[in-house]
């Protein structure tokens, strides 16, 4: 049979097995006469497949339902703890530290902040401490773990799998990969966040939509895009950038060097920075959320912010004709009072035929898409197929 050891994990390496065994983590329970009608492949082959399936605990078998008397028909599903995936998604005010079984079942979830004055290599220590601690909390040996997903507010250079630039956190050149793999066998991916994020709504949320547009709103603005079913990255590995569109030319100038960037005009910090102003006190988006907007100068400062969140939309949808827009990030804990005003500039201002096939939505995965996506590619790549 064919095998890949990767680390200590064994991983499916044979092209009909791997199909077998993501049709049944898809829609099992199943049955071998269901897996059978439902694909290309003979009953002969799956039975032999399943049998390979059980015999490595990929899959159990299990009984459910009545069949008019007579014996229970035999059901296959995903045995859950045959493998389980680890993600980390790192930002400037909050991180996230999930493990999921095979089932995409959360086992672990915390929450954590990083010291911005530690050096990145300190903060990656502490990352590898969290993890070896859950990894004991859980009794799960590492060599059940099929791969450490990392999401990263960045740039990403793929080719040498290392975070190249991440404005907001002050990391440059940082190999993540490597400095964790000196601790763990697994294998650990990197993934910039809004970009883990879009693959994790597809995933979960919409599976039958093949042009999404995730735009994550925090300190700065990311986007990850989903066109025609894939994950667009384009030439650098960093498409869409649409935080650096410029929307006011001679607007406040952006790391990046232009002046007016979406992010400069469109992020959460715009907002804390006009209203703290406007209050004559700093103020967090949490007590943004609880402000009085009834008052009329807040209000106009609130409906300006959205305006701008909603110039940057109108130039997504006009330029790549998405099926959906999902917004996430922080901005989340004030999304209803910025959803009218954002929904007005789009029918106002985008081109009607693309604006017509648009739906915005908020994330529904409550600031958990990162890492749900991160999940879904360790999964993906565990179970990438070399036949
Ligand atoms: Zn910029």
């Amino acid at each position: 049979m064919n095998k890949q050891r990767v680390g200590n994990s064994t991983f499916i390496h044979n092209l009909n097995q791997g199909s077998i065994f993501k049709i049944i983590h898809r829609y099992g329970p199943i049955t071998r006469k269901e897996l059978a009608e439902n694909t290309n492949y003979s009953a002969a082959t799956i039975t032999n497949h399943v049998k390979t399936l059980i015999e490595e605990e990929y899959v159990i078998e299990t009984k459910k339902g009545s069949s008019n008397g007579g014996r229970k028909p035999v059901y296959i599903k995903v045995n859950p703890k045959k493998g389980y995936m680890l993600a980390v998604n790192i930002g400037v005010n909050n991180c996230q530290l999930f493990l999921f079984d095979l089932n995409f079942s959360v086992i672990s979830a915390q929450n954590f902040i990083l010291d911005q004055n530690q050096t990145a290599q300190a903060s990656l220590l502490e990352i590898k401490d969290k993890i070896e601690t859950v990894l004991s909390d859980q009794q799960i040996k590492a060599e059940k773990i099929l791969g450490l997903g990392i999401a990263v507010p960045a740039l990403i250079n793929r080719a040498k799998k290392r975070l190249e630039f991440a404005p907001n956190l002050g990391w440059k050149k940082l190999a993540i990969s490597e400095v964790l793999a000196e601790y763990f066998s697994f294998p650990i991916l990197i993934e910039n966040e809004a970009k883990a994020a879009v693959i994790g709504e597809k995933e979960f949320i919409y599976p039958d939509d093949d042009n999404l547009v995730f735009v994550s709103i925090n300190e700065g603005i990311g986007c990850g895009i989903i066109l025609d079913g894939k994950l667009y990255t384009g030439a650098s590995g960093n498409a869409g950038e649409f935080g650096h569109l410029i929307i006011d030319s001679d607007g406040p100038v952006c790391h990046c060097g232009n002046n007016g960037c979406w992010e400069t005009m469109a992020s959460e910090n715009y907002l804390k920075n006009n209203i703290s102003k406007y209050l004559a006190r700093e103020v967090s988006l949490v007590e943004i959320a609880q402000l009085d907007f009834g008052e009329n100068n807040l209000d106009q400062l609130l409906k300006e912010y959205a305006a701008n969140i909603g110039i940057g939309l109108v130039n997504i949808i006009n330029s790549l004709s998405p099926e959906q827009i999902i917004i996430g990030g922080e901005i989340l804990k004030i999304q209803e009072k910025l959803l009218p005003t954002i929904k007005k500039i789009i029918s106002k201002r985008s081109l009607q035929i693309s604006g017509d096939y648009v739906k915005i939505n908020f994330t529904e995965l409550d600031g958990k898409a990162a890492v749900y996506g991160l999940a879904a590619l360790v999964f993906n790549s565990s179970i990438e197929i070399i036949s």
